[in-house]
């Protein structure tokens, strides 16, 4: 009996959005088994978390030693020597030499958060732009900033003062004609935030835009071409701190470190790093430059666990596990194999036509479904499309003892596998996902 139906099913706290009762267990590498011995291939890694996969060795014995080394001491004393080492790693790997200084929290939304505290102190301004389509977290403040359907269940966030909302350059919204050419979009897109901008009392109110270089829960999206040039050169012309979030993208999953990388002449003011950090250990932080990090009120930054030892333990060895068995190069290979297999389903004449799009970068790849219901996402000319692709074949992959995710908007399946997933485990994954897709 699984451990959940011991408590039976009223006493237990349900989480919202839980797509099965699975209790796991165990974690190794690709796998997770349940606490009924089923084991399952793990396409989530937590979301971008444990891309080293789980229960990495080098990892867990680096968290191992520094709990018993030291865990925790009052963090305004001063620092602690993991945290130290970390920054000596991180600085040379930043995508711009001016990020070099660096400030160590919990969890992603914390940090988001702070970065916005930054760029209002730095600044003295107090609004924030946000884009459609934005996930930030699940704070109060991160859920204002969240445009993407995840919070409070079919709507979005609380409106908060100060908190603007510019359009993305996304061709499969509701009235835009699938025709339209993506620089059109982009151009659409900024024109769309200058306006915004000339409508704000005075364009100089806004501290800071925040995006995702590639948009997470809004889609598996990456940025199009031109379009974060462009946020760049608007936040330049106003004054207005550029903050790029990589609490998902980062640490290698979109085949380079950070996924701003892609866009290498776009200069984040302030980054956002979480998740993929520490391999599941809490921790996240924010970059920026001394100047700006400078200019913090004192004592407006900070938790009681901020920048935890054994976090920032984990941490360090994730980045020498990167280096030693090169990560990256795995991520190209593999990424190659599971888009080789999406495109080719994409074209095959049977069940192509459920296929509305693959995209993504490096192992952080998504399919958009066709539908015939979904209002975000339009119908294949004449063809019969089942509704709801995504989670149907999210469920075909259960079945199947794979664990994925879908989005929150349109109908998309994500598939994030371990960065370090072997090229047997990748074909594996892939003849479960081929066969979800053609059983639907
Ligand atoms: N920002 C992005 C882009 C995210 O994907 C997430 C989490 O999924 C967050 C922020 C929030 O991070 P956390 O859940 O650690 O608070």
């Amino acid at each position: 009996m699984s451990s959940l139906a011991a408590f039976g099913s009223k006493t237990v706290a349900r989480g919202v959005g839980r797509f099965t009762d699975l209790v796991l267990e165990k974690g190794s590498g690709a796998y997770i088994t349940t606490d009924t011995g089923r084991q399952m291939m793990d396409f989530t890694s937590g979301i971008g978390v444990t891309n080293l996969g789980h229960c990495h060795p080098k990892v867990t014995k680096a968290a191992q030693d520094q709990c018993a080394t030291i865990v925790h001491a009052q963090v305004n004393i001063g620092f602690n020597k993991p945290q130290l080492e970390l920054m000596q790693k991180l600085q040379p790997l930043m995508p711009h030499k001016s990020l070099d200084t660096f400030f160590f929290w919990n969890s992603g939304a914390e940090a988001v958060e702070a970065s916005i505290k930054l760029a209002r102190q730095a600044t003295g301004k107090q609004n924030i732009i946000v884009v459609q389509g934005s996930y930030h977290g699940r704070t109060f403040g991160t859920m204002a900033m969240t445009k993407s359907k995840t919070v409070y269940g079919e709507g979005f966030g609380p409106l908060m003062p100060g908190v603007f909302t510019t359009p993305y350059p996304y061709w499969h919204q509701v009235g835009v004609p699938a025709s339209t050419s993506q620089d059109e979009l982009v151009k659409q897109a900024l024109y769309q935030l200058d306006l915004l901008l000339k409508q704000q009392t005075a364009p100089r109110d806004t501290a800071a835009l925040i995006i995702e270089p590639v948009l997470g829960e809004g889609g598996y999206i990456p940025a199009p071409k031109g379009y974060l040039e462009g946020l760049r050169k608007i936040c330049d012309d106003n004054g207005i701190l550029l903050i790029i979030d990589e609490v998902q993208t980062g640490f290698g999953r979109t085949g380079k470190y950070f996924a701003i990388e892609h866009y290498p002449t776009v200069r984040p003011d302030i980054m956002v790093i979480a998740k993929g950090i520490a391999n599941g250990f809490p921790l996240s932080g924010i970059v920026s430059r001394k100047e700006l990090m400078d200019l913090q009120k004192p004592g407006s930054m900070g938790g009681t666990y901020a920048g935890n030892a054994v976090s920032c333990a984990a941490a360090v060895a994730v980045q020498e596990v990167f280096e030693e068995e090169k990560i990256l190069d795995n991520v190209a290979a593999r990424g190659e194999e599971l888009f080789g297999l999406l495109h080719e389903l994409k074209a095959d004449k049977e069940i192509g036509n459920t296929i509305a799009e693959v995209r993504g970068l490096g192992l952080m790849v998504g399919i958009e479904f066709n539908s015939p219901t979904d209002p975000y996402t339009p119908s294949a000319s004449g063809a019969k499309i089942p509704a709801n692709m995504a989670s149907r074949v999210q469920n075909k992959c259960l079945e199947q003892d794979m664990l994925t995710l879908t989005t929150s908007v349109y109908q998309c399946i994500r598939f994030i596998p371990p960065l370090n997933i072997t090229a047997e485990e990748m074909k594996k994954g892939c003849d479960i996902i081929r066969k979800a897709i053609t059983d639907v």
